[in-house]
């Protein structure tokens, strides 16, 4: 008989309606009340770990999440998050990275509607995840959604009522789940295993660097907080447009900043706001010059969920060299990216 955790951690699946909208406010007991028919070779235990929307899901908590994932490894063949869905793709992101090389799959499900009501998303959510989780050929990290599979690195949540609320990002999905029955398109070992595969041991990190800065450029956005984000954040992703650049009015002010700090004592990183196909600085002039004049990790077709995720994982080590921190930001983990770039040797 196959066994599987389902962790809780709140979120719309596990809500109530309140005078003041929807709350996390369903108890793990009240969520078995609720949990599909899965048939009798599937043993299930709960254990709730937080009851909260996941808009207020901080870096302690994902900490959290893994260790309770690493307290109960050995006793289970794998896991079930069930989350909110507003931050579910960085907490799979997160958890890739915090948790690589697990033969054990790590599924993150949820829903857009309560289980408690009458029409909602949240039963076949739980039953896909239930049932990808106790598949044998299933491993590492992934969010179960509306029939999708998608890999832990990849999701993107891109619609905030209907049922279809992930998307895979530059990568295809890695299976669907349809009527209980999976079908698998991409049996790449990161997340399928093979019969005659070795056995590989998890490897588990417990600490994070919460202070990674998205930034959004907007055109004419101002330089001048510039400084201040910089000062108390250790890396700074910025989301460009398009390809990626740094429009000409912000660049002495960066300038100016960055010459204050070594590269691996500030990291600056690029990614896009455009969804697919992501950034390529070597494009245009704006570009280019971006990346000959600064020491600059470059996401490519990462995710800004991965990017922003990744540095979190890398920069939990203060003591690393910026050669160190290119070499593992550009390092493929689980199917993260599929671009290969050799590191810089440029320091600033
Ligand atoms: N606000 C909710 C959350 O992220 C939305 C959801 O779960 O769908 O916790």
């Amino acid at each position: 008989m196959k066994k599987i955790l389902i962790l809780t951690t709140g979120g719309t699946i596990a809500s109530v309606q309140s005078p003041d909208g929807l709350v996390p406010g369903m108890s793990s007991e009240q969520l078995r009340g609720h949990l599909p028919q899965i048939g009798a070779r599937i043993a299930i235990d709960i254990r709730e770990l937080f009851q909260m929307d996941s808009t207020d899901m901080t870096a302690d908590h994902w900490v959290a999440i893994v260790r309770a994932i690493r307290e109960s490894y050995d006793d289970y063949d794998g896991f079930v998050v069930c989350h909110g869905t507003d931050t579910m793709a960085y907490t799979a992101a997160v958890l890739s990275y915090m948790i690589r090389d697990s033969d054990k799959p790590i599924v993150l499900t949820g829903a857009q509607r309560p289980i408690g009501f009458e029409i909602t998303d949240a039963k076949s959510n739980l039953q896909d995840s239930i049932l990808y989780a106790a598949d044998p050929r299933s491993r590492g990290v992934q969010i179960v959604f509306a029939g999708k599979v998608i890999a832990g690195t990849r999701a993107r949540k891109v619609r905030s009522m209907s049922f279809s609320a992930f998307a895979s990002i530059n990568l295809p999905e890695i299976a669907e789940i349809n009527n209980g029955r999976i079908i698998r398109y991409l049996t790449d070992p990161a997340f399928c295993r093979g019969e005659s595969d070795a056995k590989a041991t998890a490897l588990f990190s417990d600490q994070i660097d919460p202070k990674v800065f998205l930034l959004k450029l907007t055109p004419s956005m101002s330089p001048e907080l510039l400084p201040e984000i910089f000062r108390v954040n250790d890396a700074v992703v910025i989301e460009s447009f398009g390809a990626g650049g740094i429009p000409a009015s912000m660049e002495g002010t960066l300038t100016e900043v960055l010459s204050g700090y070594r590269p691996e004592e500030k990291i600056l990183a690029m990614t896009t706001q455009v969804t697919y196909e992501g950034s390529h600085l070597e494009t245009y002039e704006v570009g280019r010059r971006l990346a000959g004049s600064f020491s600059i990790l470059e996401a490519r077709d990462m995710t800004l969920e991965s990017a922003v995720a990744k540095l979190m994982w890398i920069l939990a080590d203060r003591s690393l060299s910026w050669e160190e921190i290119q070499r593992r930001f550009y390092e493929p983990i689980a199917k993260d990216t599929l671009i290969e770039v050799s590191p810089s040797p440029r320091t600033r």
